[in-house]
């Protein structure tokens, strides 16, 4: 039975979808006013170990992540500027463009890292109307007000708000300096903002009499309530999301659908650290995937790393720690790749292994358990195969899909090397392959074109 720690109960509960096999799970997806860092990838290869978890337990899963394109403010609570019209100031390109950018760059990261692709990517400026008709199903309610700049919720309405983040109300921005602007209580957000007189935003849309733009948080209640229902399964995010983001995406849809609570289980990822302060994007410890490419880790190097702590730890980054994965990566691909199907097995290994990921998504202790496995000699080939759908590492080398694991400058050789041989310059094309030889990598021919072996 699969155990998840759930946010909203502090206990680990044995896992009961709403409706048999089938579970619906929402993840918040990234602002793309900015490349993602390591740290945000934490959260997506998390939300990739509890599709796949759920995915192994054969249920059906509906997995949806949003993107999020317009509304989110530099600051959480309603101050400051939109992110998206920040990146466009920043790099002097419209905010669409950048969304556009971002995003592109942002799905790459995901196919990297081997994440599997969610059944639906929403993004918010495309679902625009639906964050309004919750707006005006909460206006109904008479859950809102209006202040000069905005619609904003009135949290003194809901009698158990912040119960996610477990803090009295008066507590919940303890130590946050919170705009109060017309706020009626520190706590109350923006469900959708009014343009400033004279602004021209790039992303405005006429509602409630005016220009506007929707709150951070009604998007995520929108979007899911529209692909998954009113109620559904698991929601999850980085901790950081616990006191505002999640906090206020509960009052919101508390506010529309009939029954408590709205979302069964509640999962968090704890941070990734560089030193002693999580990785931020406005911070100075800023690292992309693209950086540790270009420093010559591969991306599922990095996924190992992460694999290797349990996700409701902390966990600090070094390129020392890193460069360990790389190499536990490569010694476990070389140990997986002596197996044979026909290899002995002890079954026991199996139910060890389940044991460890629904316990709670316990992924350093299934680690450690194929590794004992392999020394042991208790492991085939397939049965490796079939861990690997949820460690998602490519343990199994000779089904490869793509060249996604093969650096840029390898890529191009070979690109280089097909011309040469349709060209018929063999010794243009032995030279190539001398070449991409010389980066670790061998290339054979076969009829269909050339295959790329790793090391
Ligand atoms: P954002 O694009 O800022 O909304 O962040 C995307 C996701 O990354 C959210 O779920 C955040 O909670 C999560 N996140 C942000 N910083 C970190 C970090 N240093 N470690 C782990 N997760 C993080
Ligand atoms: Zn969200």
């Amino acid at each position: 039975m699969l155990k998840l720690y759930n946010t909203l109960t502090k206990t680990k509960e044995d896992f009961r979808p709403i409706s048999g096999k089938q579970v619906g799970y929402y993840n918040c997806g990234p602002t793309v006013y900015h490349y993602v860092h390591l740290g945000n990838l934490r959260n997506f290869v998390f939300a990739d170990i509890v599709h796949r978890i759920l995915k192994y337990n054969e249920y059906d899963v509906n997995f949806v992540m949003n993107i999020t394109d317009v509304g989110h403010l530099t600051d959480d609570a309603d101050a400051g500027e939109d992110k998206m019209e920040k990146g466009s100031k920043r790099e002097g390109k419209t905010a669409w463009e950048i969304a556009e950018h971002y995003t592109k760059a942002f799905l790459s990261d995901l196919k990297d890292l081997n994440i599997l692709p969610p059944n639906e990517l929403p993004k918010a400026t495309d679902h625009i109307s639906e964050q309004i008709s919750q707006v005006e199903e909460l206006i109904h309610r008479g859950l809102t007000y209006e202040t000069s700049d905005g619609i904003y919720f009135d949290t003194a309405k809901i009698a158990d708000y912040g119960k996610l983040a477990m803090l009295e109300k008066q507590d919940l921005k303890a130590g946050a300096r919170v705009e109060m602007g017309e706020k009626k209580h520190p706590n109350d957000f923006a469900l959708w903002k009014f343009s400033k007189p004279g602004e021209q935003r790039q992303m405005e849309w006429e509602a409630f009499g005016r220009m506007g733009f929707p709150g951070w948080h009604i998007e995520c209640s929108a979007m899911s309530m529209k692909y998954l229902g009113q109620h559904f399964d698991i929601h999850s995010g980085g901790i950081d999301h616990i006191p505002v983001h999640h906090t206020n995406e509960i009052a919101q849809a508390e506010g529309i659908v009939s029954e408590k609570p709205w979302v069964s289980y509640w999962l968090h990822n704890e941070f990734l650290n560089v030193g002693a302060d999580k990785m931020a994007k406005s911070g100075e410890n800023f690292i992309t995937l693209q950086t540790i490419k270009d420093r010559g880790f591969s991306p599922l190097a990095y996924r190992y790393f992460l694999l290797q702590a349990h996700y409701r730890k902390q966990l600090s980054f070094s390129w020392e720690a890193l460069e360990a994965a790389e190499q536990g990566l490569k010694r476990l691909r070389a140990q997986v790749d002596a197996l044979d199907t026909t290899d002995p097995v002890d079954f026991h290994v199996v139910h060890e292994f389940e044991s460890a990921i629904n316990d709670d998504l316990n992924t350093p202790e299934a680690l450690a358990i194929v590794w004992t496995a392999l020394k042991e000699k208790k492991m085939n080939r397939d049965m490796i195969v079939r861990f690997d759908k949820v460690l998602g590492l490519n343990l199994n080398l000779h089904e490869q899909e793509g060249p996604t694991e093969i650096p840029l400058e390898v890529q191009q050789l070979i690109d280089l090397r097909a011309t040469a041989r349709s060209q018929k310059n063999w010794e243009e094309s032995d030279r190539l392959r001398d070449e991409i030889q010389k980066l670790g990598f061998s290339v054979e021919d076969g009829t269909d074109g050339q295959r790329v072996v790793r090391p």
